[in-house]
């Protein structure tokens, strides 16, 4: 793989998202007529790999689709993006999917089943080899948790974990971590703190560096060098905010490699972010390289 530096290493979920749209969500038991449906590749972890490469990185996946039609797609979205899939494993079964349903207002309920995600074990050894030569690797808990203590155990590369879904993470794994970005409901949860700023202050009791996002807010970053910034969000229309954490952390993890510091990291995380949520889907919805500069400018 070239690059070596450069490279961030994404391990982690890749699921096909099955959304149907709705007037109403049908209660147990019930069967309603749907409006649109459509598959998009997802996962928190095919994501972020996704936003990473098209705000400029090279970016390597790690993970595992299953021996269906879905996992060719869910292979043929990363490739499209520029991500290499390289260590992206094929194990026989289904692959991952998360079934959404979507009623008019956007308000959802979500299901996923982890199929081939759920097998994943912690990084082969090529895998393994390719993250300790990584810049960052870019972590979120859509594995088995066994797995993600696996990753972060490796030497070299920053890890950034962004702790979703939000669900209590083990000291093994927070020893591992020098960079957290969860939202304002997985700080709430992971610190017992619902205000903000004080789960940052909270989670900088745990890892070296914290950023909490706040949707349309923006974002508050801690350091325990004593930084304290806050970020507002981009003005925009939003359309669908699916994924803006994903986009924010991926990019986040961008402006960290190329050297930004805090501040700009941050400007540049929130600008492609705000891009990202004035479009429909996940993955379709990430701002290329080109887009976030020219909304910086
Ligand atoms: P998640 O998608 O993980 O729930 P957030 O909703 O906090 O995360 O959004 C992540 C980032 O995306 C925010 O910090 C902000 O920069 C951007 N963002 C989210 N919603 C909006 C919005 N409505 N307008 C502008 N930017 C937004």
């Amino acid at each position: 793989m070239a690059g070596e530096q450069r490279v961030i290493s994404v391990f982690g979920s890749a699921n096909m998202d099955l959304v149907a749209y709705v007037t109403s969500a049908p209660s147990l038991g019930e069967t309603v007529m749907g409006r649109a449906f459509h598959t998009v590749p997802g996962g928190k972890g095919a994501n972020q790999a996704i936003a990473a490469a098209r705000a400029g990185a090279r970016v390597a996946f790690a993970g595992a689709v299953g021996d269906d039609a879905f996992g060719t797609e869910l292979r043929a979205a990363l490739v499209d993006a520029g991500v290499d899939t390289g260590l992206l494993r094929v194990v026989p079964g289904p692959s991952g999917v998360a079934h959404i349903v979507v009623e008019d207002g956007g308000a959802n309920s979500i299901i996923v089943i982890p199929g081939a995600n759920g097998t994943v074990t912690g990084p082969d050894e090529e895998a393994a080899a390719v993250i300790g030569r990584s810049r960052a690797l870019l972590l979120q808990l859509e594995l088995p948790m066994a797995a993600v203590v696996a990753a972060a155990r490796l030497p070299g590369a920053e890890v950034i974990l962004t702790p979703a879904p939000a669900v209590p993470l083990p000291g093994e794994l927070l020893a591992e971590v020098d960079l957290i970005i969860p939202n304002e409901h997985e700080a709430a949860v992971i610190t017992g703190a619902a205000d903000p700023g004080e789960a940052l202050e909270a989670l900088l009791d745990l890892v070296p560096e914290a950023v909490v996002t706040l949707g349309a807010d923006g974002a508050i970053y801690g350091s325990r060098d004593g930084t304290r910034l806050r970020q507002p969000a981009v003005p925009v229309e939003a359309v669908d905010t699916t994924a803006a954490g994903d986009t924010f952390a991926g990019a986040l993890a961008v402006a960290r490699a190329e050297g930004l510091d805090a501040r700009h990291a941050l400007r540049f995380a929130t600008a492609a972010a705000a891009l990202s949520v004035r479009r429909r889907g996940a993955s379709p919805s990430m701002p290329s390289r080109r887009e976030i500069d020219r909304a910086l400018a």
